[in-house]
């Protein structure tokens, strides 16, 4: 077991280096290095995230491997070929698509999200599973973000792998994402113990935003101070710097996180036709609930004022409600 994980380890680490290659150096890879620029990375990120191309021929990085000694079983097992049904043999899992190598917390790589250039299906395709990958535990480019995560106690969480490269490019250091999986307990354990705060940078889809909505409480769980950054409608952070530029992100997008409890009761709003006032009664008492579930007296004041003024109801008939219900909710 021992010996075959740090195959393993051998064996990833020179697939990364293989693909990246063919990437760089190849013809095969010409295509997928035009796609690349033509969504603006950079030679510069694209050594940095050691990204490459995997060919579209079956069984190219097999037969590589094969050369270099390795066990094809083991490396069936370890999530890099398949066995074939019919006739033995093994073929390449990732074809035809670029790659992003996944590493560890010590920047050991340990597996591969392969993107589709066209509009091959699926979009991503993940490594499996294998005694070296768990993507319940793994965070896209923690390796790298980890020491500036500590140092800002801060981390920014993202949908995409594109997302975090493109804001890394953008001077956001401290970004990183589920392997396309919801955010779990573990995920956030691992956040807490080296940041206080987790700001939630998810695509302004309705998708995104829905997961956004229910990370905040599997963050506050581990004890993190929330925030959500704010994307414009329909779009995703990747799209929002191609368009807008690093800068904006930064300081309009990362630098305006709001807290939790201002985007639930944003989001809450879909919920309600407040253009007919006819509905106000029923969106305040949500966002009374909302509001009530706040620590201090000094925030509860804070969201009071703001939903009195913007309704023009009085804050104190505002403050007796939220008294009402912080009886119920204690
Ligand atoms: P791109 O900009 O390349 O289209 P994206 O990151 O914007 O990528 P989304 O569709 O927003 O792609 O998905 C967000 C994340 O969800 C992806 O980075 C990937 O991790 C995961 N994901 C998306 N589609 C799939 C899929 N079909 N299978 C597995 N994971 C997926
Ligand atoms: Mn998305
Ligand atoms: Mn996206
Ligand atoms: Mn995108």
């Amino acid at each position: 077991q021992q010996a075959e994980q740090s195959v393993l380890y051998q064996a990833y680490e020179l697939s990364a280096k293989w693909y990246h290659h063919i990437l760089k150096n190849m013809a095969q890879g010409r295509d997928a290095m035009n796609y690349l620029r033509s969504r603006g990375f950079t030679d510069k990120w694209i050594d940095f995230f050691q990204i490459g191309f995997a060919p579209p021929m079956w069984d190219r990085l097999a037969a590589f491997l094969e050369k270099r000694q390795f066990s094809l079983p083991l490396m069936d097992k370890g999530g890099l070929v398949t066995a074939r049904t019919e006739g033995g043999g093994y073929y390449d899992k990732f074809r035809d698509r670029i790659i992003f190598p996944i590493t560890d917390f010590k920047g050991r790589v340990i597996a591969f999200a392969g993107r589709a250039m066209g509009d091959a299906q699926p979009k991503y395709l993940n490594s499996p599973e294998t005694m070296l990958f768990n993507k319940s535990r793994s965070l896209y480019n923690f390796h790298h973000a980890r020491p500036n995560i500590r140092k800002q106690q801060s981390v920014v969480l993202f949908e995409g792998y594109v997302d975090v490269i493109k804001a890394w490019g953008a001077g956001v250091n401290n970004g990183v994402a589920t392997m396309g999986t919801a955010l779990t307990e573990e995920h956030a354990n691992l956040i807490r113990k080296n940041a206080e705060q987790a700001i939630v940078c998810y695509d302004g889809d309705s998708a995104g935003q829905a997961a956004a909505f229910k990370s905040i409480p599997i963050l506050q769980k581990a004890n993190m101070h929330v925030k959500i950054a704010m994307m414009p409608p329909g779009i995703d952070p990747d799209e929002f710097i191609a368009a807008y530029g690093g800068d904006r992100f930064q300081h309009e997008i990362i630098d305006g996180a709001v807290p939790a409890v201002k985007f639930k009761l944003l989001y809450a709003r879909k919920n309600f036709n407040l253009a007919d006032s006819a509905n106000w009664p029923q969106y305040i008492n949500t966002a009374v609930k909302l509001i009530a579930e706040l620590e201090t007296p000094v925030e509860r004041e804070h969201y009071i004022s703001e939903l009195a003024a913007e309704f023009r109801y009085s804050p104190e008939s505002i403050r007796q409600q939220l008294n009402e219900e912080r009886q119920i909710f204690l």
